[in-house]
């Protein structure tokens, strides 16, 4: 059975088709720089693997050429759009209404649209993927997957922010957390492998987007992310954590303006902000080179995480494992070697030589004498969104 999962995202789209239960990847791609005359289309089956730039102007657009791609008579997978039967949609930002995967009805694209005020660059291009998929895919049962759905475990004590609590009762301003799927995901496979059960896990995503998660026995305890998904790690080219004074200071004193503060915490700080750079490839080699922003910068980013390292180990009194993923988690060898340095008060105590090793697979890479473990798994959100939309399928 095919399910099509859409992950829309502000000036992009990935897509996947799966054959479950197989889960199988029976094509993938993407489309990036839509608005643009200059869009990059890519379409990987078995047979065909294509990159080509054209004018995309809208998801709109976007979402019909990989439509008309998957339908293609000597290129395309599927012979009828009705052979998809799941549609599997990537939301950011459910609030505190959806904890599980949903079918997606006027309802919850109303609830989606509500969203919208809290995630402006993730909602609404979701939603329009939504609406999208609905008429070019009529026959398939739509799905929405949410990040925060993964988080909504979190207890209140962990989920309030020391605010008036009408903010919090009258516009649920509290701590949602993101990078749900993939936190579950990288949690679910770590517990398959060492088969734990009472497990005090710690999942760090370090993508683009960067976050930390407590996970006690499967369930989000704690997550670095709140209200959006701006706080915590630093990122790319987010702050992550900072003092809210500086926000005034920079409205008050310097004479900022609110959209021009939320730019440059947002677009212009984080790895970015502080070298010039916000794929840390590049930073790993100026470091490297010696140059001395650079090496802040990742001295940095591994003393917040060693921070929050600490703080949820407290909060679960105690650590089985602590699991990397995303683009830097999983690739990093370097970055992975300084958040586990100096942490023997723990127990956590890096392999150099298994660190170092290149695999594409999930890995151990703690020492023989660490009371921790150590883990490289690579995160699939897109087949976990492709799990949770067949397993609703088949219940209904
Ligand atoms: P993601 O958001 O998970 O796709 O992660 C993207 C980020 O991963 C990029 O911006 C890079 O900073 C980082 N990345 C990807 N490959 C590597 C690598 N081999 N070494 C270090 N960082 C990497």
């Amino acid at each position: 059975m095919y399910i099509l999962v859409i992950n829309s995202g502000s000036s992009s789209i990935k897509y996947q088709l799966f054959d479950m239960p197989s889960e199988q990847v029976v094509c993938f791609g993407g489309i990036e720089r839509i608005g643009s005359k200059e869009a990059v289309f890519s379409y990987n089956t078995i047979s065909v693997s294509m990159t080509e730039n054209m004018e995309i102007q809208t998801h709109k657009a976007g979402l019909k050429q990989i439509a008309e791609r998957l339908l293609h008579v000597e290129k395309g997978v599927i012979a009828d759009s009705e052979e998809v039967k799941a549609v599997g949609h990537r939301v950011v930002h459910g609030g505190n209404s959806f904890s599980n995967t949903t079918v997606i009805d006027a309802f919850v694209k109303e609830k989606i649209k509500t969203f919208s005020a809290l995630a402006p660059l993730h909602n609404p291009a979701n939603l329009e993927g939504i609406v999208l998929a609905e008429v070019l895919f009529p026959h398939a049962l739509q799905v929405a997957v949410f990040d925060t759905a993964f988080h909504q475990s979190m207890p209140e004590k962990a989920r309030k922010y020391a605010i008036p609590k009408e903010l919090f009762t009258n516009h649920n301003i509290q701590a949602y957390g993101f990078h749900g799927t993939s936190h579950k995901y990288v949690t679910a496979k770590t517990l398959e492998h060492l088969k734990l059960v009472g497990s005090k896990l710690i999942t760090i995503h370090l993508g683009n987007g960067c976050s930390i998660t407590a996970v006690k026995n499967g369930k989000s305890l704690d997550h670095s992310m709140g209200f959006a998904p701006s706080n915590g790690l630093i990122m790319g080219s987010r702050s992550g954590d900072i003092d809210h004074s500086i926000i005034f200071h920079l409205a008050n004193k310097l004479d900022y303006d609110l959209t021009e503060i939320e730019a440059l915490l947002l677009k212009k700080s984080g790895l970015l902000g502080l070298t010039g750079y916000n794929d840390l490839r590049d930073i790993q080699k100026e470091a490297q080179q010696g140059n001395p922003d650079c090496r802040l910068a990742l001295e940095m980013a591994a003393y917040r995480i060693k921070k929050y390292i600490g703080a949820y180990a407290a909060v679960m009194n105690g650590l089985d494992g602590i699991v990397f993923t995303a683009g830097i988690g999983e690739n990093s060898a370097i970055l992975r070697k300084m958040i586990c340095e100096d942490l023997d008060v723990f127990g956590i105590r890096l392999d150099s030589d298994k660190n170092d090793a290149k695999s594409d697979g999930l890995r151990e890479i703690q020492s023989e004498s660490s009371q921790v473990k150590i883990l490289v798994v690579p995160t699939n959100e897109e087949l976990e969104i492709a799990k949770q939309a067949f397993e609703l399928h088949a219940l209904l």
